[in-house]
C-alpha cells in the first residue's frame, strides 16, 4: 500500500524529528532533519500509512475552506488520468473582452482575453472539459456495454452536482462529466452500475449479484468512492 502513497520530502535545519504534515494544498510532506538519511523516509511513510489514509480521507470529507486564493485558483496543468493526459493550461491578457480558447500546440490550451476575470475562466475550463468528456465518456461506455453485453439507448453527459451518473428506465444513461478526473478502476465501476441498471432498475439483492458477477472488487469501489471528491479540482 505504502507505494501508492505519494509524499514530498523536505529538508529543515531546524527540524529535530522527522515529522509527517498533511495539507489539501500540499498534500503529505515529510520533513526530515539536515543530514537525515531520506532512503529511510518509504519505511517511515509506510509504518505511519494508517495514519495517513485516515487523515487525508478526513481531510477529502471536510468542507472546502473558503480562502479565495484557493477557491479561484487557476490551473497551469489539467491531468486526466482517464486518458493518462496532462494538458498544459497558458493565459494570455488581451484587450479583446470575454475568452477565447485555443490549441497552440500539443496537450496545450490557452486562453486569450479577460484572464483576470477568474469565474470567467472557470467556465471557460468547465465547457472544456464538457467537450472532452463527451468525446472520451460515451466512448468508453459503448465499449463496455458491447464487452459485457449491456444494450444503452441514449448517453448524456451533464455536470451534476451530487450524482456520479444515473440511467432511466427507457435506457438512457447520464454520466457526470467529472469523471474524466477519477482514476480508471472507479469510473468503470461507475459505468458498470449503470449498465447493471439497464437490467434492473432498484438496488435490490438481484442488481448487486449482477454487479458482483462483473466486479467481484465493487465494495472496494464503493468505499473508495465515498472520498472521491479529493480527485477533482477545485475549479470543477
Ligand atoms: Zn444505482
Amino acid at each position: 500500500m505504502s507505494s501508492q502513497i505519494q509524499y514530498t520530502i523536505q529538508i529543515s535545519r531546524r527540524a529535530r524529528h522527522v515529522r509527517l504534515k498533511i495539507s489539501r494544498l500540499e498534500g503529505l510532506v515529510v520533513v526530515i532533519p539536515s543530514g537525515f538519511d531520506p532512503g529511510r523516509v518509504p519505511q517511515i511513510v509506510s509504518e505511519k500509512a494508517d495514519w495517513i489514509n485516515r487523515t487525508q480521507n478526513n481531510l477529502a470529507k471536510q468542507p472546502q475552506p473558503a480562502n479565495p486564493e484557493l477557491v479561484h485558483a487557476l490551473p497551469a496543468c489539467i491531468r486526466l488520468p482517464l486518458t493518462g493526459e496532462t494538458w498544459k493550461v497558458e493565459y494570455v491578457q488581451s484587450k479583446s473582452r470575454g475568452l477565447t480558447l485555443t490549441y497552440p500546440g500539443d496537450l496545450t490550451i490557452r486562453l486569450t482575453g479577460t484572464v483576470t476575470n477568474k469565474p470567467l475562466i472557470q467556465a471557460a475550463l468547465r465547457r472544456w472539459i464538457r467537450q472532452r468528456a463527451k468525446t472520451i465518456l460515451p466512448m468508453l461506455l459503448t465499449d463496455m456495454a458491447r464487452q459485457l453485453g449491456f444494450k444503452v439507448n441514449a448517453i448524456t453527459i451533464r455536470n451534476q452536482r451530487t450524482r456520479w451518473g444515473s440511467c432511466s428506465r427507457n435506457k438512457n444513461v447520464s454520466l457526470n462529466q467529472k469523471l474524466i478526473f477519477l482514476p480508471q478502476e472507479l469510473v468503470r465501476y461507475i459505468m458498470l452500475h449503470e449498465l447493471c441498471h439497464t437490467q434492473v432498475m432498484s438496488h435490490s439483492q438481484r442488481f448487486w449479484s449482477l454487479v458482483a458477477r462483473h466486479d467481484s472488487q465493487y465494495k472496494m469501489k464503493i468505499k473508495a468512492l465515498r472520498t472521491a471528491m479529493k480527485y477533482l479540482p477545485v475549479w470543477a
